[in-house]
Order: structure tokens, then sequence, then C-alpha cells
């Protein structure tokens, strides 16, 4: 039986944060990770939250120094080619106006091998299977089939699509949002636009927004590529997943024109049913962060900041009761993260109901406005001074009522 401080299940940007913050408070650490690094995991392009909490923790010159795609913000175009561009750097006065768009086989190993050097036990090849949380052990098996035991005094899942604890505690509860697919590729070739608009992200809504598009573009000239629609849209359509993108690509008039000379350079991809909801973030000497909690729904791409935030914050409470101090974890993790989820929650809802759109088309919407908004989409859902952190749906539907 293996003995450390805090074991962390799931070497993602999660896991790895929380590692970094938990060394530095001198806790020992292993971390079980299933698959050996560099590995594929969808979830792109960032937002600038994750910069203050990669800053927060000494991580963000490692990250600049990868030279990633800066992103500067979203651009939305609709059926009729119009843009709307939300500029992250036109915030409500946050440091970090921008974030990058990364392979995230390159970003999660950065961060992985960073803990590393900061004293994490890596294991690669480990899948967790069990957990005893009577007395805080857990079973992995390792490459070659062998049966390992862990004992720690605080155990994180971090294990994003894996859900470990979820699965083993039964704290798996159905999403409220939509079934919805994802269809992806990565291209290259398509035509870019110039100066630092080339880093933005495109959201392009097609066919009423019956299904809507990413397009991210990475720094080596290779861009991914993404159809996010309800299950049903694909479905009925009876293409194949390949078919389905080429016909969508021919049929809206802006991506025609831009990956009029892409080629793609890897398998078409999906992912059904993505968004994940749980009962609880905590129990006795546990906790989960990332998303081994709750996922919404890419749209906003708030996925990795919501990991990060997580793992920030729950390495922050862990140390604490590690030291001895009481920690209300309702209160200060599981409240604490609801504010941010909740307010990203209300904007996808809003954004599949046609509400956001509408705002977003507005041209004369105010300064304050626009700022929030960017502000929102830049991941500082927790700023108070926010308009749309509190009472955040009847606020979208009075904007969106009155234009
Ligand atoms: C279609 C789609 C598009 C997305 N686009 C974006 C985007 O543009 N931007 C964004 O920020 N987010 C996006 N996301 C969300 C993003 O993918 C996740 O939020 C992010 O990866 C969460 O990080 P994590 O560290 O919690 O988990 P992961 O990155 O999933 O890491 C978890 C790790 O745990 C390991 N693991 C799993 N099971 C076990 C086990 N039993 N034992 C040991 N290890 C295990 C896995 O191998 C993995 O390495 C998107 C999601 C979807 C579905």
């Amino acid at each position: 039986m293996e003995k450390c401080d805090v074991l962390i299940i799931g070497g993602g940007p999660s896991g790895s944060v929380a590692a970094c913050k938990l060394l530095k408070e001198g806790f020992s650490v292993i971390i079980l990770e299933k698959l050996d690094f560099p590995r594929f995991v969808i979830g792109e392009s960032l937002l600038p939250r994750c910069n203050q909490i990669l800053d927060d923790n000494g991580l963000i010159d490692i990250i600049q120094d990868q030279k990633y795609m800066v992103k500067g913000g979203a651009i939305f175009i609709n059926e009729n080619k119009e843009e709307q561009y939300i500029d992250f750097r036109k915030n409500l006065g946050q440091k970090w106006g921008t974030s990058f768009q990364v392979k995230r086989e390159e970003f999660d190993n950065v961060l992985l091998q960073s803990a590393q050097k900061l004293g994490a036990d890596v294991r690669h090849g480990y899948e967790v299977l069990d957990y005893d949380n009577e007395k805080n052990q857990i079973t992995a098996k390792d490459k070659k089939g062998q049966i390992k035991e862990f004992e720690a005094r605080f155990v994180l899942d971090a294990s994003g699509y894996g859900r470990v604890l979820p699965k083993l505690l039964d704290l798996d509860i159905p999403s409220d949002l939509k079934l919805r697919n994802a269809i992806f590729t990565r291209v290259k070739g398509e035509f870019r636009r110039e100066g630092d608009a080339e880093g933005f992200i495109d959201i392009v809504i097609h066919d009423d927004n019956q299904a809507w598009l990413w397009v991210i573009p990475f720094s080596d000239g290779t861009t991914s590529f993404g159809v996010v629609c309800e299950e049903e849209y694909f479905k009925k359509t009876g293409l194949s997943k390949e078919e389905f993108f080429d016909k969508v690509i021919g049929e809206h008039s802006y991506l025609k024109e831009k990956f009029k000379d892409a080629q793609k350079i890897a398998p078409v991809g999906i992912i059904n049913g993505y968004s994940a909801a749980i009962k609880k973030m905590t129990g006795k000497g546990y906790a989960l962060s990332g998303n081994a909690t709750e996922f919404l729904d890419p749209v906003f791409s708030s996925g990795v900041t919501l990991a990060l935030e997580s793992s920030n914050k729950v390495a922050e409470l862990i140390s604490k009761e590690l030291r001895g101090e009481t920690v209300d974890w309702k209160k200060e993790y599981e409240d604490y993260m609801m504010i941010g989820i909740n307010v990203f929650r209300e904007f996808v809802y809003a954004w599949y109901e046609g509400k956001l759109r509408k705002i977003f088309y507005t041209k004369n919407k105010s300064e304050i406005i626009q700022k929030s908004i960017s502000s929102i989409l830049s991941g500082y859902v927790w700023d108070e001074n926010n308009y749309f952190v509190k009472d955040t749906r009847e606020k979208i539907n009075a904007l969106a009522g009155m234009v």
C-alpha cells in the first residue's frame, strides 16, 4: 500500500493545476493517469480567466513560452455572413483580456510536466477502478494489468469524462441540458483573417441555429473544426458523420468560402450527449473538480476555465483541511462553484433559445452592456460588479425583450 497526502485521479488541466498548488503548500501528491501523454482531448479554446488562474499559480510563463495562438475573442457569424465581434480586451477592467487556442495534447502535457517538476509522482497507465471511502483507499490497475493499492489523506477526482467517483459513488444525475452531438476534425489550408483577428474563435450559426460550428485556429497553421447540434437533427439526415460535415459546410455561404481550399488532416470524431451533472461535489475525504463535476456545453468554451477555477479553489480548501482547519465544503466550494456554473448555464440556455443571438446582433448596445458580455464570455463569471452575474436569466430576458 503506497501512501500520500493527496491522490489525484486524472492528469488533465484540473488535476495538474490542483497538484501544483498542493505541492507548493508542501503536500505529497500522486497523480494516477489512465493514459500515456500526449493524448488527445476535446476543448481547445481557452478563456482569459484561465490565464489569470495560470498566472496566480506561477504557470503562465511556461504556457506563454509555447507560442500558442493568442485568442482575443470570439466572432459570431450568422447565415447571412454578418459578423459580431466579442473582443475580450474590452472587458470590465480585468487584467487578462486574451487567452490561447491550444492543442490539448500539448497544453495538458506541459501542465502535467510542470506538476511533475514540482514533485508530483505521476503514474501513467494507471486506471483507477475502485475507491473505499471509509479507509480513503484507491485501487488501480497498471499497464501490465497488476493491481495497485493507494491510501491518501484526501482523494481528488479530476478524471474528466472518466467520471470515476461519480460512477463509483453513484453521484451522477441527468443534465437539464438537451442531448447534443459534437462532430469534429482538424483541417489545414482554410482562409484565415489578418492580424490579431486570426486568433479569434469563429462561432458559426447554421440553419437558424439548429446547428452551430466552432473554428479554432492553432499557431501551426492547423485548425480545429466542429459541428454541434441536437442528436435528432444529425440522425434524421441519415448521413454518416463525414457526409454530415461536408453537407453543413456546403450549405453555409461563409464556411463554403472559408474551407474552399482546406483539407481534413484528422479522422472525424463524434461525442454524443456530452452534458453531465452531479448530486454533490464533495464528501468525507474526497472532492471532485473539473469535468468530473458538471459539464454544460461547449458553445462558450467554458470547460477548461471551470476546470481550472474548481481545481484552484479545491486545492486551497484541501490544504486548509489537511492543516487541521475546518472547511465548510458546501459553502466554500460547491456554492462558490455554482455561482459561475449557473451564470454560464443561463448563457447557454439563452444561446439555444435565440435570445443571446438577438442581443449580440443588436447594434446600439451600451458600452457597459458590451463590456459586461465580453467579461462573462471571458470567464469572469464570479465578478459581482458584472450586471449579468446576479439574476442572470431575468437580465438576459429583459434585455432580449428590449431589443
Ligand atoms: C464538443 C466539446 C467541445 C469542447 N470545447 C471546449 C473548448 O473549446 N474550450 C474549453 O475550455 N472546453 C471545451 N470543452 C470542455 C473540455 O473538454 C473539458 O472541460 C476539459 O477537458 C476538462 O478538463 P479536466 O481536467 O476536468 O478533464 P480531462 O481533460 O478530461 O482530463 C481527465 C483525465 O483523467 C484521465 N482519467 C479518466 N478516467 C480515469 C481513470 N479511471 N483512472 C485514471 N485516470 C483517468 C483521462 O485519461 C484524462 O487524461 C469541450 C467539450 C466538448 C464535449
